[in-house]
């Protein structure tokens, strides 16, 4: 039996049930494939789980999502953090109403144009809603292919190697869409990154690392350091006890959110009876830890782009996670 004859038998078995696919083909809506593979970037299935019945029982259809107010995507995005995939979403959803009559192509070159969608999410889409044979690479998949063929060299260094490994077991799938997810079921529940069950696993016979005991050596991911800051987040309150806040320009960092004013280069905005607390609030960004210290200061008179909300009202403007932190802290 072939490698990719195992991978499809294993799968049938032990293939995790998830609400946006189906076993023995395509799954019949590329809208819910996109929205999940746009959700578990950056962020795990249990945790997707759980926005994912909201978010479709809100916008059943891409018409409804490209019909909806940014607000309202946003504010249902709430937690799940990267806020520009949310963005994106909803940019895309106008796209494909407005040029491909709200249906998504079915080739990876116009996937591929799509705002939002690169490489990954529409070789994803490609083969889970099509059955296309397009090989989807993700952490989980890295880690089979690297163990199974014994590769112990940094991954990025052999990336275009590892992409290859990929596409060359998919060329052999019987089932592309059930490939795609086998691998990555493969590896997040056998192939795990500790103690993987190599005596569960259908490929033991085939891997060079278990065979060779390096299965804790491979793959080799050298961590990149991580940059720290630090700056101050401004707790401004009015007599009656309500928070300024603001909304965050249209470019960079979580734009369009809403959030108090913070800085990273430790000065204070103007010259008033601030008052430092020594209450912080921390946060881990993709490249950078953050920490907030939290300064205080009760005034009528809100920042030029800022304006007072009662503590009540706060739940309708949707905040980035740090955010929440903030706010916890400050009120
Ligand atoms: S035998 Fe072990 S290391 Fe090799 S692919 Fe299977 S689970 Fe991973």
């Amino acid at each position: 039996m072939s490698i990719a004859e195992k991978i499809q038998k294993w799968y049938e078995k032990n293939g995790r049930d998830l609400p946006w696919r189906v076993k023995g083909g395509a799954h019949p809506s590329a809208y819910r494939v996109w929205i999940s593979e746009i959700m578990l970037q950056q962020t795990t299935v249990a945790t997707v789980l759980s926005y994912f019945d909201r978010f479709l029982k809100r916008f059943p259809t891409i018409e409804a999502l490209a019909a909806a107010p940014l607000a309202d995507v946003l504010l249902l995005w709430q937690g799940l953090g990267y806020y520009t995939r949310a963005r994106k979403l909803h940019e895309c959803a106008r796209v494909l109403v407005e040029r491909h009559g709200g249906v998504f192509p079915a080739d990876r070159k116009s996937l591929r144009a799509l705002p939002g969608i690169g490489d990954y999410t529409s070789a994803s889409i490609a083969a889970f809603a099509f059955n296309l044979p397009e090989a989807v690479v993700d952490g989980n998949v890295i880690r089979v292919l690297t163990r199974l063929n014994g590769r112990d060299e940094p991954v990025a260094s052999i990336g275009n190697e590892i992409d290859d490994a990929a596409a060359a077991l998919m060329k052999s799938a019987p089932c592309p869409a059930d490939h795609a997810s086998a691998m990555m079921d493969l590896g997040a529940t056998v192939c795990t990154p500790k103690s993987p069950k190599c005596l569960l696993c259908p490929l033991q016979s085939d891997c060079r690392a278990f065979r060779d005991g390096t299965t804790d050596k491979i793959p080799n991911i050298s961590k990149p350091k991580r940059d720290k800051r630090k700056g101050f987040a401004f707790a401004v309150k009015n007599a009656a006890g309500a928070l300024m806040i603001r909304k965050r320009t249209e470019k960079g960092l979580l734009h369009g959110l809403y959030e108090l004013p913070w800085n990273t280069d430790g000065s204070l905005p103007f010259d008033a009876d601030w008052r430092k607390t020594d209450i912080a609030v921390r946060h881990v960004f993709t490249h950078f830890d953050l920490t907030l210290e939290i300064v205080r200061l009760t005034t009528e008179t809100p920042f030029a782009d800022g304006f007072f909300v009662r503590r009540e009202d706060l739940e309708n403007y949707p905040f980035s996670t740090m955010m929440k932190k903030v706010l916890k802290a400050s009120l």
